[in-house]
């Protein structure tokens, strides 16, 4: 766990948030600023800063966080309704959270997205 790392304080369970995931590598919870009816975020519970980090150094955490998300695609049905998977990473993207993370939307028709 990195110290005052905010995503880390949830998934041990020192600040609270609204669990709806959970396993033995994940924890799935509730945006506290949602951007569409449904706005959840991913996490590994392992600490590390932004996707690229991630990728390169412990790639198997990838795969758990999106098996994850599969999961719970799938158990809620949404692999049919659709969602749409986001990770911002660095300044230009707008990271304001450096614990890697997946912003799952869903729950009605999204936008298009970029500029
Ligand atoms: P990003 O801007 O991509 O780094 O995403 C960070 C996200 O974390 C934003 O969508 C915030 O609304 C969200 N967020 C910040 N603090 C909390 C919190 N205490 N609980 C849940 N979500 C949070
Ligand atoms: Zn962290």
């Amino acid at each position: 766990m990195a110290d005052q790392c905010l995503f880390c304080k949830i998934v041990s369970g020192e600040i609270p948030a609204k669990i709806v995931y959970q396993d033995d590598s994940v924890v799935g919870f509730v945006d506290i600023a949602p951007m569409a009816k449904n706005h959840l975020l991913f996490v590994h519970r392992k600490h590390s800063p932004e996707i690229c980090h991630m990728s390169l150094q412990n790639p198997e955490q990838l795969v758990e966080v999106m098996q994850a998300i599969a999961h719970f695609a799938l158990e809620q049905k949404i692999d049919q309704s659709g969602f749409r998977i986001v990770t911002n990473c660095g300044p230009d993207a707008g990271q304001t959270v450096f614990h890697t993370h997946f912003h799952v939307l869903y729950g009605e028709k999204l936008g298009r997205f970029g500029r």
